[in-house]
């Protein structure tokens, strides 16, 4: 997607050689008018695949996978959060996820009455790294029963590994802007 490669170069900053920051339009201050062309070019790749629902897991993954709702016929938007709120009782999926950018572990949790054995989800995220979250949600849609139609990143960082580690465990994968290499503050795009 060649608008969303655009905007990571003109604004993005490479941290060292493995972490880009785009707090300007995707991680702290929102575009969405990009978002919106985000929604529909995931839209446009995995609209074939009959999806019901979106998965996302806190926070950054929220406000593109509601935009991109918005091209799928509003389906449903589940995010899976990183800590047990009070008001979230026992009965929830849970998968241990280990956080890129904070080197924690978390337990993701959706509650099970909003994922079904009749789901065909659509994951999303801001970022493809390691492949730990997009993992984690999986596991979730799994536990209920459901199918894992695709999984969608916006920047995937490809020389960490994740995707071919989706691809291996047999999930499809399409990421809009794919990373091969970050090096001397200069960032190197699949194709
Ligand atoms: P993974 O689980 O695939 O290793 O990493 C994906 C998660 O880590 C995403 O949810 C994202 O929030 C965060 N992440 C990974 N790499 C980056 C990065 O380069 N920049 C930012 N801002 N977040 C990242």
């Amino acid at each position: 997607m060649d608008l969303l490669k655009r905007r990571i170069v003109q604004d993005g900053t490479e941290v060292g050689t493995e972490v880009v920051k785009v707090d300007s339009f995707l991680n702290h201050q929102l575009d969405i008018g990009l978002f919106m062309a985000i929604g529909k070019e995931i839209h446009r790749r995995f609209a074939h695949l009959g999806i019901n629902k979106i998965l996302t897991i806190e926070s950054s993954g929220i406000a593109i996978a509601a935009i991109t709702s918005m091209y799928f016929d509003l389906v449903p938007v589940v995010f899976a959060k990183k800590t047990q709120p009070n008001t979230m009782s026992d009965d929830f999926y849970g998968a241990s996820v280990k956080s890129f950018t904070k080197g924690t572990v978390s337990i993701a949790r959706v509650a099970k009455q909003y994922l079904k054995e009749t789901d065909k989800v659509l994951i999303i995220d801001d970022f493809l790294a390691h492949g730990e979250a997009a993992m984690g949600l999986c596991s979730l849609v799994e536990q209920a029963g459901g199918t894992v139609c695709g999984i969608a990143a916006v920047i995937e960082k490809e020389f960490q590994g994740g995707s071919a580690r989706l691809r291996e465990a047999g999930y499809h994968v399409d990421s809009l802007a794919v990373i091969t290499k970050i090096e001397n503050g200069h960032i190197t795009f699949k194709d």
